[in-house]
């Protein structure tokens, strides 16, 4: 039986080549990154014979049975990209190899101390709300640079670049206006030459908006539903405040 996961990623596969090509860019400036929350074990099985071998989580309990149910395929690379709390911070470093969703000194500073004990090194990207939406998680557009430097002084975090969440719902200028925004403050942050710092990654557009985030410079896009299906539970359960306290 056919779940249509294997077409869909090579229909997304082509729409970021196109994108890449429409602006001049190579498509391997871009990763695929596939968002699995609530997506079956079946359904990752199929995007892997597809090809598919970056995955992103959302929460940590579900990454880690996942994690562990996927275990025989040694070629998948799990990155973390929902919101993240510092209790659960010693879980999540044992499974990835990238946190997209640093938005807050406390939570580098917990990575770090964890980090530490283990002797280990972590890749992370900082989490910036472009779109300035009270029910995101981020960190403000104002504070980016500061929070960089700062989480540049824990020596087991690599800062590689920066995260954001689109407009939702919103006109294709409006999410425009939001990746630009990103692309504008890992200039800004590039141009500081930061020790340790190497902003070149820049996380950045969905299913709604992946071509329009290539256009503005995305390097890893991340696609979910394109390719899964809907999901049963809406978005705000990952999303809002109230998924979890920002601690
Ligand atoms: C769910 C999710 C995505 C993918 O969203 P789709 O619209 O399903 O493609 C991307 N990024 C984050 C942080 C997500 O939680």
């Amino acid at each position: 039986m056919s779940d249509r996961v294997e077409e869909n990623l090579k229909a997304v596969r082509h729409r970021i080549e196109a994108a890449c090509q429409a602006s001049g860019r190579k498509k391997e400036e871009v990763k695929l990154l596939l968002a699995t929350k609530t997506v079956p074990l079946e359904k990752l099985r199929s995007a892997i014979r597809a090809g598919g071998a970056l995955f992103g989580e959302n929460k940590v309990q579900e990454l880690r049975g996942k994690y562990a149910d996927m275990q025989e395929y040694k070629e998948v690379e799990w990155h973390f990209i929902g919101h993240l709390q510092t209790n659960k911070v010693k879980d999540v470093v044992k499974y990835v190899t990238m946190i997209h969703s640093v938005d807050r000194l406390k939570l580098g500073q917990a990575l770090h101390t964890q980090l530490q004990k283990e002797n280990k090194r972590m890749d992370i990207l900082v989490q910036i709300n472009t779109s300035c939406e009270e029910s995101k998680f981020g960190a403000r557009p104002e504070d980016a640079l500061e929070l960089v430097e700062q989480l540049s002084q824990f020596n087991s975090l690599r800062v590689r670049g920066l995260m954001t969440i689109g407009k939702l719902n919103a006109t294709s200028d409006e999410t425009r206006h939001c990746f630009r925004l990103l692309k504008q403050i890992q200039s800004r942050i590039a141009a500081q030459n930061i020790p340790g710092v190497e902003i070149e990654i820049l996380s950045m557009g969905m299913s709604g908006d992946f071509e329009v985030a290539i256009e503005e410079g995305a390097t890893i896009v991340r696609v979910g539903t394109t390719i899964f299906g809907e999901r049963e539970l809406p978005d705000c359960y990952y999303w809002n405040e109230k998924a979890g306290s920002p601690d």
